[in-house]
């Protein structure tokens, strides 16, 4: 049986997209193998890559001064190659929103002086700040727009002059509309609403490519030689970029990002409006900020809150106990969980509550 799957990510598929993985896995489309013994360099593989790409592009409305990269190495790996790419003067503005936040911000230290242009620590990261302190001759802004642990998201790209803004969307990307000619670069790990680990995606500003200190960087660690090479420098994660092409196509079905947006806006009402009128829970995040994708709460009672994640699982809703960090409770609420399955855990969480 199939349960309804609230983890953070790697986090749940469309079924459809299962299903029709599944019956391509031995014999894709009559060429005598699956897509995972494919050459990265054969034709139907290429057809593949191409059309992720493609699809990526029209979802995202993405300018063709973009270049799209598919890397290996997560999100994590995207917090050093910025600052390594993107380092001219040395100095990086970082807004540290979250526990991912200042991951990124302690790793481009390594590489570059960073400066904290604003920081929400102060109320446990259950807001996005706005007003920054922003270094007019920093080599970009580094926000992370929805933040997966605290549950709070950046409405719209906070505007940073001439400096390029970058974002890590791994947690928000693909759930509603984004302006990309806003940022420097995008980045994300596939695993929430893209596809299957394995594959980062980066978009980047053609203009950025060209950085002398970046030409002297190990050649694998260049955006340029993916963004020359069409992500084929090396053997790409071939798999997950098939299954990513077929989650595009997907969500190209569902009305495309226009069209999930008012779906994941419809599946967080309801879960927020019963966590408002709830006497037992409590939402961690500040209203206003509230992400789409991820709503850590509480019964204020460490004991119920794990007595809630056993009953939970034992009815099929699974993966809903808060990041280490917080504890508590969190549902992540990506593209693929149907609304069927919030309606079924509000229903749970109405039912626990009258028990309690
Ligand atoms: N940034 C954010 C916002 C995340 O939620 C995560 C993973 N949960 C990461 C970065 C790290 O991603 P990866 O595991 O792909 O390195």
């Amino acid at each position: 049986m199939r349960v309804y799957n609230f983890s953070p990510g790697p986090a749940a598929l469309p079924v459809e997209v299962l299903e029709q993985a599944g019956k391509e896995m031995v014999e894709y489309n009559n060429c005598g193998m699956s897509v995972m013994e494919m050459s990265h360099r054969s034709k139907m593989y290429m057809e593949i890559h191409e059309t992720a790409e493609a699809l990526l592009r029209e979802l995202m409305g993405i300018p063709a001064n973009y270049k799209v990269l598919f890397l290996q190495g997560g999100a994590s790996q995207q917090f050093a190659m910025i600052p390594m790419n993107l380092n001219k003067n040395g100095k990086a503005d970082y807004v540290l929103t979250g526990e991912w936040a200042n991951k990124a911000n302690k790793e481009a230290s390594k590489i570059l002086k960073t400066h904290v242009a604003a920081t929400s620590e102060d109320r446990k990261f259950g807001y996005i700040p706005e007003t920054f302190n922003f270094t007019p001759d920093a080599d970009y802004v580094h926000i992370t727009s929805n933040n997966t642990i605290c549950g709070t998201r950046f409405l719209g790209a906070p505007d940073t002059g001439n400096v390029p803004l970058v974002a890590d969307m791994s947690s928000g990307i693909l759930s509603e509309v984004m302006d990309v000619s806003k940022y420097g670069l995008i980045y994300a790990g596939a695993q929430k609403n893209i596809g299957p680990a394995g594959v980062a995606i980066v978009i980047i500003r053609e203009d950025l490519l060209e950085n002398e200190n970046a030409a002297k960087l190990p050649t694998v660690f260049q955006y340029k030689t993916h963004a020359d090479s069409q992500s084929l420098f090396n053997t790409p994660p071939t798999y997950s970029i098939y299954t990513a092409k077929l989650c595009l196509e997907w969500l190209k079905g569902k009305g495309g990002v226009e069209g999930i947006q008012k779906v994941n806006e419809a599946k967080a009402k309801l879960f927020y409006d019963f966590l408002d009128n709830s006497a037992l829970f409590k939402g961690l995040a500040e209203k206003k900020y509230r992400s789409l994708m991820n709503i850590p709460f509480t019964s204020g009672d460490d004991a119920k809150d794990k007595d809630f994640v056993k009953q939970a699982a034992e009815v099929g809703l699974v993966n809903l106990s808060g990041h280490r960090l917080v504890g508590g409770l969190r549902a992540s609420m990506y593209n693929a969980m149907p609304t069927a399955g919030v309606e079924k855990l509000v229903d749970f969480m109405k039912d626990f509550e009258k028990k309690a």
